[in-house]
């Protein structure tokens, strides 16, 4: 068995930053410590704050007043923003960068009376909080079916918006569909489907046709690790969307000589090497690594926690 090993794969710039962001609160405050939604979607990263004492809550009611909240790297409403002041909350934003710019897109078109298409999937956590920002202004569609049902009076002024997750295929298809229904439909200059998604999505595209078998490491609600396996079928490749080496079913290995890993952007680098492991030993398989794309991006860390930081070396003892 050969194993290719795709490269970039695992975390990016965005879920490193959050990451470092809990785990800096974690020694500032000690435990407990709160943060609002999962920081990223993955379980083992959730599962291991946990054990150091991270509590994760789904409502601002349910961190104490005064305490301090996280929030997760997929941003949030400014309605989430005011219930915190209202319970004093001490507040440490770790919404990735990117997702923050597709939030200031929105407040922009809004101010400017433009009716928004957001393309993404309406129950997940960014694509609530981007569409907190303008709900009166933003139409969410999931699918070319979605943009056949909009109902957008021709006297105004159209943008779109993309959740930054979103798999390549899908949205070029819904860019179209828009293009085609609305020709005058504007969009921000640069694309939102991030650069780490894109990324992860392009070394499938190219490596899954030569292997038998893809396997993601990723969460069931990691967005960009579905959009992975996706990306593997449309290519003709079998792919499975795996937690870590004991999800494996090894029926799947039947007839199979070579076999792609990658894994979504939430998912720690550990699990993949478990997996490794396990071919090696099991099939005796042989790695090899393919770089389709460079990466080197990095966030610095948020004025929020840095205001926190100074504010607990000046305090006094
Ligand atoms: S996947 Fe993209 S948008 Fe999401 S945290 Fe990573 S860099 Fe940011």
């Amino acid at each position: 068995m050969k194993v290719l090993l795709a490269n970039p794969r695992g975390f990016c710039a965005g879920v490193n930053m959050a990451i470092e962001c809990v785990e800096r609160v974690l020694q500032l405050k000690g435990a407990p410590v709160y943060v609002y939604h999962e920081i990223v979607h993955n379980r083992h990263v959730v599962e291991r704050f946990v054990h150091q004492g991270v509590i994760f809550v789904n409502s601002i009611d349910e961190v104490p007043q005064g305490s301090t909240v996280v929030y997760s790297a997929h941003g949030v409403s400014p309605e989430v923003r005011q219930k915190s002041n209202e319970r004093k909350l001490i507040q440490v934003d770790a919404t990735c960068p990117l997702v923050t710019k597709v939030h200031n897109e929105a407040i922009r078109y809004a101010r400017q009376k433009f009716t928004i298409v957001l393309i993404g999937h309406e129950d997940h956590d960014e694509v609530i909080g981007t569409l907190g920002e303008a709900p009166d202004a933003i139409k969410i569609v999931e699918d070319v079916d979605d943009v056949d049902q909009l109902d957008i009076p021709s006297d105004h002024r159209i943008a779109y918006l993309t959740q930054t997750t979103l798999s390549l295929d899908d949205a070029s298809a819904i860019i179209a569909a828009l293009r085609k229904k609305y020709p005058r439909i504007q969009s921000p200059p640069k694309e939102d489907i991030c650069y780490a998604t894109t990324n992860r999505q392009t070394a499938v595209q190219k490596l899954a046709p030569e292997c038998d078998l893809v396997l993601v490491v990723g969460s069931q609600n990691s967005s960009n690790s579905k959009r992975l396996v996706e990306m593997a079928e449309n290519r003709g490749t079998k792919g499975y969307l795996i937690d870590d080496v004991s999800h494996i079913n090894y029926d799947w290995f039947q007839g199979v000589s070579t076999v792609l890993i990658t894994a979504g952007a939430s998912a720690p680098e550990d699990l993949v090497q478990d997996i490794i492991t396990q071919l090696q030993s099991r099939y005796g398989a042989t790695v090899e690594s393919r770089h389709v794309t460079e990466e080197d991006m990095h966030f610095e860390l948020p004025v929020s926690l840095r205001k926190l930081e100074r504010q607990h070396a000046e305090a006094p003892v």
